[in-house]
């Protein structure tokens, strides 16, 4: 399944990511790819705020290649009994990575917990996880962003 938005700020592509996010199931990885500057952080950031998380806390990680953010702390919110259940997104940007560098992070780890994973720079991935969620970012001219949102296979498998 592939589907193929355009956007016109900075804004609509939080809100499309914000969007995404909120429909993945628990341990959703989503890989992002395009050129420096096409839009993965604000993609990010719009999947932040889509998890109930301040997208300003969300910086560009480029020197802690993984940082984690939870949403913040709901009275009664307990472990996610009724309602919405608090999803933690890991941010990953491999920018700085080669190799097998990648390949020793675990990132695997980070989906086990149940979180939301967001990896820029994706494409260094040696092979992408099953299920994941490509998203390819790619600059238009101005502030016109083609944002091309690709099931790599079925849905997860946690979806049913
Ligand atoms: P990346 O992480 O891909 O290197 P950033 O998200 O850090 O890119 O930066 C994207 C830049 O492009 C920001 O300065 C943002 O304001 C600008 N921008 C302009 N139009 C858009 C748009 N339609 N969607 C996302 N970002 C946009
Ligand atoms: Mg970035």
């Amino acid at each position: 399944m592939t589907e193929v938005v355009r956007t016109a700020s900075e804004d609509d592509t939080a809100a499309v990511a914000a969007r995404l996010a909120a429909s993945l199931p628990p341990g959703a990885v989503v890989l992002l790819t395009g050129d420096l500057g096409a839009g993965k952080t604000a993609f990010v950031r719009g999947m932040a705020a889509g998890l109930g998380i301040d997208p300003d806390e969300i910086s560009s990680p480029t020197f802690t290649l993984i940082q984690e953010y939870r949403p913040a702390a709901r009275v009664g919110a307990g472990d996610g009994q009724g309602g919405h259940e608090a999803r933690v997104l890991s941010h990953v940007d491999l920018y700085r990575l080669e190799g097998a560098e990648v390949e020793d992070l675990g990132l695997e780890e980070l989906s086990a917990g149940g979180g939301v994973v967001a990896i820029e720079w994706a494409e260094k991935l040696a092979s992408p996880p099953i299920g994941a969620v490509q998203v390819t970012i790619s600059d238009l001219g101005g502030d016109i962003r083609e944002i091309r949102i690709e099931w790599l296979s079925d849905r997860p498998a946690t979806h049913r």
